[in-house]
């Protein structure tokens, strides 16, 4: 029994402590209560005893003795009743407060839990790829075109590599106060076509389309603006179906620059769309889940968003799908960076 107890859901043991606790408490308050009610019935009698003996035919209800113990009695009543309270009040803020400090505790652990199992996942699969290709070249002598398709493979398994290794390292980046990102004049057009450039030749044959002018020049990171448009395309290329469309805008609409990434993919439940953007977080579990990643992506968007003063939406496309917009403001003063 205590060793199922133990091993029971831990928010299910604080439910039931937290439920024990109040009841105990008002348990106490309802034995105060009559513990007091008791004291002064006793003494109500003993003196109404002592009374009578030398008043015989007197009411001591009547006289000024008993409006003493009288008021004594309700002062205790009320002063039980406005302390319990105030101690009941406070008690179930507290608790309230370990509850939710608790649940943050929880989530934590699992998305660190679900991070580090994709993770592993995620470094072990193109390693082992990689070192098996390089182990066939250099035992077997292949055709020209089995060399090429090999180590097309391998470099493709590296640039997936290397863009985990990226999203790790800007995490990191991010979370310090110095985040030592530098704010210069990029040309964010030219960033865009040439991440969607890079990305649209993709094993799914989603086809990426780019509408941008040639030139938009606003104050950004060269490398965090480059990591938050590869994460976008990425993701729209990932979670949607092969041979389907993307499409990349970027405009300048007053004094921003409006980036929008739409796909016609799985889509994002409307009670997710607050929780993409935490670290580690996935939509799913990592069981079911038939896509590879970390959760690091959209947190790392957001933040670079966060940091450059600018602001993001998730819509849900039409007919499916899902639209990604950001505004950064084209220019950006030095202060409070
Ligand atoms: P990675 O760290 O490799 O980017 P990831 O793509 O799973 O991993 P995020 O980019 O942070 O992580 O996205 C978080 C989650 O939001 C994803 O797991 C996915 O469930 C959901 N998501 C993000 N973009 C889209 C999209 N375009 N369509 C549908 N779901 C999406
Ligand atoms: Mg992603």
């Amino acid at each position: 029994m205590i060793k199922q107890l133990l091993r029971a859901d831990p928010f299910k043991i604080f439910h039931i402590v937290f439920g024990y606790i109040i009841v105990f408490a008002l348990w106490w308050g309802y034995l105060l209560f009559s513990k007091n009610e008791s004291v002064y019935r006793e003494k109500v009698e003993l003196q109404g005893i002592m009374f009578s003996k030398s008043n015989p035919g007197e009411d001591f209800k009547s006289t000024a003795e008993y409006g003493v113990i009288h008021s004594k009695y309700k002062r205790q009543c009320l002063m039980i009743l406005l302390e319990g309270s105030v101690f009941i009040v406070l008690m179930i803020a507290g608790l309230l407060r370990v509850r939710k400090v608790f649940k943050r505790e929880i989530e934590l652990a699992q998305q660190q839990k679900n991070f580090l199992l994709s993770i592993t996942h995620e470094l072990k699969s193109p390693l082992s790829t990689i070192k098996l290709s390089l182990q066939t070249l250099v035992k077997r002598k292949l055709e020209e075109e089995q060399q090429a398709r090999m180590i097309g493979g391998s470099l493709d398994d590296l640039q997936r590599l290397e863009g985990l290794v990226d999203n790790i390292l800007f995490a990191a980046k991010m979370e310090q106060e110095q985040h030592g990102f530098s704010m210069d004049a990029i040309n964010i057009a030219e960033i865009v076509c040439k991440v969607c450039e890079r990305i649209s030749t993709n094993k799914k044959g989603v086809e990426v389309q780019v509408l941008a002018p040639a030139q938009l020049i606003a104050t950004g990171d060269l490398l965090g603006f480059t990591s938050v448009v590869m994460n976008l395309v990425e993701n729209a290329i990932k979670y949607s179906p092969e041979k389907s469309i993307v499409r990349v805008s970027l405009q300048s609409i007053n004094s921003n620059v409006v980036l929008r990434v739409s796909d016609n993919g799985i889509g994002i439940p409307d009670e997710e769309k607050s929780k993409i953007f935490n670290k580690f977080y996935r939509v799913g579990n990592e069981n079911t889940r038939t896509t590879k990643g970390t959760g690091l992506g959209l947190y790392i968007v957001k933040k670079y968003i966060e940091i450059f003063d600018g602001s993001i939406e998730v819509y849900n496309n039409q007919p499916c799908g899902t639209t990604f917009e950001i505004k950064l403001p084209a220019e950006r003063k030095m202060t409070n960076f």
